[in-house]
């Protein structure tokens, strides 16, 4: 047994591992447990964001979409280019050594903040200890006088879909191809089956994506997801709702998918398989059953709105908990977390955490959906502008898309923002710091924007709620 530490995570993802360097900040003692193994056979910190998710995605996003604008969208521009030629195992050692540097930037930052990385897996033990199993099966036990667990998700397997060399994989899987499947197929329209079905078709894959559910993008805006199916549906990615996938069988010929849809039994061959159908929390063997740390129904350990778990001393973030699955809300779960411990009072308002899904276009929001304030039966009022009246917009040849906005009908407080177009991602922000600084419409509507901007499009969709947008029509004028 070491010396007792005053924090031991368990876990060095963006919730883990910023917990870790917050609690260092405030002058504890910290130790991080973390097993993960990369590529390269490596020890790594930075978890499923850094490694295999948010960073890696995007860098294959932005290598695609290159290669998209190139082939599609240079001719109106004036441009032509002949011969272009891609390289998919150059893009792909683009985007391994983005994740090397942000891996690494994470073991200096631990390094310069004296916080010790445990490397092996981490198993919660009464009293709270916590046992560490290195790769060579070296076991260790330290104490701690508090533990946050922050053990992160997995890929969701479908028994009938077994994960199968590169033929049928995950989004890690197919964040690795080494070359481009003609066909392509994707179980499950969500952030996943987007962003990766988006990633090979612009790279010239066919492909075909099947959702079960008749609704698409349920947890948007229903305006937002309507446009932004219609610009998938130009692009070529063929997404088939209420689709339910029956059985997946690997063959000579491919990979045969049989599903049923309101038309009956149907089935398609595809060269390659993304099953992205969701993901379920780490929380396999993580405390021993003596600790009682208390699961909910899906897995996920038991949190209140502060992270603490039944256990004093003892909490849990990201996505091993309750709430979005999102890096970002696992790493203010983590800021929260270590500032409660050091005797502080954080609070976090899980109403502005912002989604984003980095298609093209991007689609973003906060905030509650139309259908949401119906539900609770909240007056509001709704304002929209369109990116096809933003000078800048058209500019990028990006003008497709729409931001909507809620707002209260007696008191004017901003309730949602919903974003379909150039960088919702980016514009997003404004709207989670108006909702924060509990701003009204009216605040940002007189407020003033640069112009040409995309940013011109939120102060006309803010507007628009009064009736006033000036480059757009009004159903009512004040
Ligand atoms: P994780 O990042 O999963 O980290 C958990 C860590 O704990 C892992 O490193 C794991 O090795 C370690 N661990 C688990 N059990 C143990 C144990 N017993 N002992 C020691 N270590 C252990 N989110 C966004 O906000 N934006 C995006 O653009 C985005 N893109 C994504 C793209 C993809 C393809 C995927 C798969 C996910 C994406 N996400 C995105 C989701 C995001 O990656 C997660 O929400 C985020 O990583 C959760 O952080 P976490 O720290 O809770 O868990
Ligand atoms: P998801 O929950 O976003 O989507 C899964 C989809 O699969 C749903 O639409 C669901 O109806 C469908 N589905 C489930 N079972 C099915 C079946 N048997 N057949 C057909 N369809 C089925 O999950 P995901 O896309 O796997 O992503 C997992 C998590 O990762 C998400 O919760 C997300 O928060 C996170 N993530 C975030 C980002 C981002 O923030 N940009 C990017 C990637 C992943």
């Amino acid at each position: 047994m070491t010396d007792k530490y005053d924090v031991i995570v368990i876990g060095g993802g963006p919730g883990g591992y910023v917990a870790a360097i917050r609690c260092a900040q405030l002058g504890m003692k910290v130790a991080c447990v973390e097993e993960w193994i990369n590529k390269q056979d490596k020890p790594a910190l930075g978890g499923t964001c850094l490694n295999v998710g948010c960073i890696p995605s995007k860098a294959l996003l932005e290598s695609s979409e290159r290669v998209e604008e190139i082939q599609h969208h240079n001719a109106d521009h004036g441009i032509s280019v002949e011969g272009l030629s891609v390289d998919i195992p150059q893009m792909i050692a683009r985007k391994d050594k983005i994740v090397s540097q942000l891996t690494g930037g994470i073991a200096q930052l631990f390094q310069a903040n004296g916080i010790e990385w445990l490397q092996g897996r981490g198993k919660l033990l009464a009293d709270k200890q916590v046992q560490v199993t290195a790769r060579d099966g070296a076991v260790s036990t330290h104490a701690a006088e508090h533990v946050i667990i922050a053990t992160g998700s997995t890929s969701i397997e479908l028994p009938i879909a077994k994960w199968l060399d590169e033929r049928i994989v995950d989004s890690e899987g197919a964040l690795d191809w080494e070359s481009v499947p003609d066909r392509l197929g994707v179980i499950g329209a969500g952030v996943i089956g987007l962003e990766m079905g988006s990633v090979w078709r612009r790279m010239g894959s066919e492909v075909v994506v099947l959702e079960a559910m008749d609704t698409f993008l349920a947890a948007a805006d229903a305006d937002v997801a309507k446009a932004s199916k219609m610009q998938f549906k130009k692009q070529g990615l063929d997404i088939r709702l209420g689709s339910k996938v029956s059985a997946v069988e690997a063959g000579d010929e491919g990979v045969t998918v049989s599903f049923s849809d309101k038309k009956g039994d149907d089935s398609l061959v595809v060269d390659r398989l993304i099953v992205a159908v969701g993901r379920r929390a780490n929380t396999t063997d993580i405390a021993d059953p003596a600790v009682g740390l208390e699961l909910d129904g899906r897995g996920c350990v038991v949190v209140d709105d502060h992270c603490a778990t039944d256990l004093p001393g003892v909490y849990a973030i990201g996505d091993c908990v309750r709430g979005p699955m999102l890096a970002h809300k696992a790493s203010e779960e983590g800021v929260m977390v270590a500032e409660q411990i050091a005797g502080q009072k954080p609070h976090m308002d899980f109403n502005t955490i912002p989604w984003v899904i980095y298609t093209d276009p991007e689609i973003a929001w906060v905030g509650q959906t139309e259908a949401e304030l119906k539900e609770a039966g909240v007056a509001y009022r709704a304002g929209s502008f369109s990116f096809a009246a933003n000078g800048r917009a058209k500019a990028m040849d990006k003008a497709a898309g729409l931001i909507k906005v809620l707002a209260d009908e007696a008191t004017d407080r901003i309730l949602g923002v919903h974003i379909v177009g150039p960088m919702a991602s980016e514009l997003v922000g404004q709207a989670v710091i108006a909702m924060e600084c509990e701003a009204s419409s009216e605040d940002l509507a007189r407020m003033c924007f640069a112009h040409p901007s995309l940013s011109e499009s939120m102060h006309e969709a803010m507007l628009s709620v009064d009736g006033r947008a000036l480059h757009g029509i009004n159903k009512a004028k004040r």
